[in-house]
């Protein structure tokens, strides 16, 4: 099991009122497993994301990726996690925008302590796999948002992470590029990478092996499914 949530929920807390956000969710993946979340917006999908990718803590309930209870971890054993065991993808693409792409790739590498030639090596490699050998020294402003989707793409496989999580990650880009990333997200997947990911979208909900609805915090299996 990649993933195993009990009875999560989460509140926020604002001023002096309490605003449930997630509400007693149960949910579980297997290693190598393709989810898609669907679900209005307001729903909580971005909530859930942010505790399955160790950024925040459940107000209750059990959370265990990979074996480990995140409910029970400090800070630092949460960025370990997220820098070794959790690939993100972002609507909004998310890269330095100063940064070139092989230096937006290399980053998680330089917080890894991998040394600077295996570095370069690795982050060349990850570009190549998804089609950027050409654009390694443009920076993000020089690159389309497929392109730049594609270089977030390789800078969260480049640690090699067990688990990728993409929230909304077609939200901004036009058909084609959506495709192009859903083929990366497949060929991963293949690979045997977890992969959980966002979208309100049904034709891209649809390239994963099963999904999820999640409406006003509360998690359901995909209706007409039992
Ligand atoms: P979605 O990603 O499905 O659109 P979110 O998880 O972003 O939904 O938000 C779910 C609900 O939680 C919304 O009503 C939102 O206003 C509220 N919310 C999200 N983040 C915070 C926060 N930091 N403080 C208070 N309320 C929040
Ligand atoms: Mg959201």
């Amino acid at each position: 099991m990649i993933l195993e949530m009990n009875n999560i929920c989460k509140d926020y807390i604002q001023g002096k009122m309490v605003i449930p956000v997630l509400k007693n969710i149960c949910f579980t993946m297997e290693e190598g497993e393709y989810v898609a979340v669907m679900g209005p917006s307001g729903s909580g999908k971005t909530t859930l994301m942010n505790l399955v990718g160790c950024l925040d803590q459940p107000t209750s309930g059990t959370l265990i990726l990979d074996g480990q209870d995140i409910s029970k971890c400090t800070e630092n054993e949460m960025s370990d996690l997220r820098l070794n065991k959790i690939g993100f993808v972002f609507q909004n693409f998310q890269l330095l925008p100063r940064q070139t792409a092989l230096e937006n790739v290399e980053l998680p590498l330089t917080y890894a302590n991998v040394p600077k030639k295996e570095r370069r090596e690795r982050a060349l490699q990850a570009l190549d796999r998804v089609g950027l050998s050409d654009r390694v020294n443009f920076i993000p402003n020089q690159l389309s948002g497929g392109q730049k989707q594609r270089v977030a793409i390789a800078r969260a496989m480049v640690n090699r992470p067990k688990i990728l999580l993409a929230d909304e990650p077609t939200g901004a880009l036009d058909s084609t590029s959506g495709e192009q990333v859903m083929e990366l997200f497949q060929s991963l997947n293949d690979e045997g990478v977890s992969i959980l990911m966002i979208t309100h979208d049904a034709d891209i909900a649809s390239c994963a092996q099963r999904k999820v609805i999640i409406r006003d915090g509360v998690l359901k299996k995909e209706e007409g499914i039992q």
